[in-house]
């Protein structure tokens, strides 16, 4: 499934990378590790810019796109491809920053990447978007590679572009690689179990959360805003726990049902209605706005960065929110939300179930041996749960939030690396 791209973030001129900055700074003040060392953990290790010429329609169009390599403590760099419009260089920088903490977090052997090509996937015809690909793939001939940098599926990519990039570079080296690439479709060498896998992720760090705050999820409602490849998995899993999810959007309608919405059926219905949920039945129409500020105990932004914004936290009903996005929360309603005494469960873990079974897909195609979907599923959740604990536990220690709990459990094990290798 394509991971859904919705509208305009609400900063579009906002800086991504600057807010990854903040919050790094605010955790380094809780280390004593050496200036220097936080510096090179801070900084984008390799950024690579590239145009290249795609015939588009009946003009040829110049191609703007990009890898970042943000982290090369550990190597290969891991993180997926973004097709959108919004893709530049400081919002590709900012998510290859977050790929490396959420690898440290979730206790990956990786650095962080990530990759940005600026086209709107919904306009382009599927042969549009292969030759974009393709081209994309080749001009990264030499950054790719199975122990040096691998791609996966990020917002507006899914396996049928993971296909198609592994296939231009076996073509390119002569001889199948398929741990190049994580994500892919199954027959190719996926692994079972990764479509679901960042929605799972939400769920178990939800059951996780409410376990912490002793709540009952047979007795908690939520709100989950995206019903792409994030959000449609994360309410599926959510309301199998028993958790009563009473509000879902996406980016063409919204709907809300204090009874709960019957997510199976919000299923099926977007399965036969072209991938979108508008027109869907089963609750009332709300505003996409009012996802987030829905009266539930759990709110899950699994859309877009940014979403969280001051003036929205202000109005957050939620206790628990869990962020399914990269990014979906300002540091300015951060500092709201923590005065209004939110737990945030912050990207760099919630969201990190993807990247752990991407981990998972790599190990099983260097193996050539594949695990069954429920062989994953346990790895995933047990890997979840000791994530979860070691930030929480970070975060208690040091008197401060899930966030910068997040932060200070992958600073401390990025510093280790980075010392450990030497310097110059
Ligand atoms: N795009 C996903 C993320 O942001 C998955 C990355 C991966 O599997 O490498 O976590």
């Amino acid at each position: 499934m394509v991971e859904t791209v919705t509208a305009k973030p609400a900063q579009a001129h906002y800086s991504f990378f600057k807010g990854v900055e903040r919050s790094f700074d605010l955790a380094a003040k809780y280390t004593r590790f050496e200036t220097g060392i936080l510096e090179q953990i801070k900084a984008c290790n390799s950024v690579y810019q590239m145009k290249f010429p795609v015939r588009i329609g009946d003009k040829i169009e110049v191609i703007e796109a990009y890898r970042v390599q943000h982290s090369h403590h550990k190597l290969p760099c891991k993180g997926g491809i973004r097709y959108s419009m919004d893709v530049n260089q400081d919002e590709v920088m900012a998510l290859a920053a977050w790929m490396s903490f959420k690898c440290a977090v979730a206790n990956l052997p990786y650095g962080g990447g990530k990759g940005g090509v600026k086209c709107d996937p919904r306009k382009l015809s599927v042969g549009e978007l292969e030759r974009i690909t393709r081209a994309y793939a080749k001009s990264m001939r030499d950054v790719f590679g199975v122990n040096k940098d691998i791609p996966a599926p990020d917002m507006g990519t899914g396996g049928r572009e993971m296909a198609w990039i592994l296939d231009e570079f076996n073509k390119i080296h002569g001889e199948d690689m398929p741990g190049v690439i994580t994500g892919k479709p199954i027959v190719l060498g996926g692994s079972l179990g990764r479509d679901a896998a960042t929605g799972r992720g939400v769920m178990v760090s939800t059951l996780c959360a409410l376990k912490k705050m002793g709540l009952d999820p047979k007795k908690v409602t939520a709100s989950v805003q995206g019903f792409g490849n994030v959000g449609s998995h994360a309410a599926r899993l959510l309301s199998e726990q028993g958790i009563k999810v009473c509000a879902i959007g996406d980016h063409t309608a919204s709907f809300y049902n204090e009874k709960g919405i019957n997510i199976q059926t919000a299923l099926d219905y977007v399965k036969t209605n072209g991938g979108v949920l508008k027109g869907f039945t089963g609750g009332v129409e709300i505003k996409g706005s009012e996802l987030l500020t829905a009266k539930v105990d759990v709110l899950v932004p699994a859309a877009l960065q940014n979403v969280i914004t001051e003036e929205v936290a202000h109005r957050i009903n939620a206790k628990l929110i869990i962020e399914g996005a990269n990014g979906p929360t300002t540091p300015e309603a951060d500092a709201i939300l923590q005065e209004k005494n939110v737990i945030v469960v912050p990207d760099i873990l919630a969201n990190g179930g993807g990247v752990t079974v991407s981990y998972f897909e790599w190990v099983q195609n260097k193996m050539g041996y594949y695990w069954t979907e429920k062989e994953v599923n346990e790895k995933h959740d047990l890997s979840m749960e000791t994530a979860f604990d070691h930030v929480w536990t970070n975060a208690h220690e040091f008197k401060t939030t899930m966030r910068l709990g997040a932060y200070i459990t992958a600073l401390k094990k990025i510093e280790q690396g980075v010392k450990l290798k030497g310097f110059f």
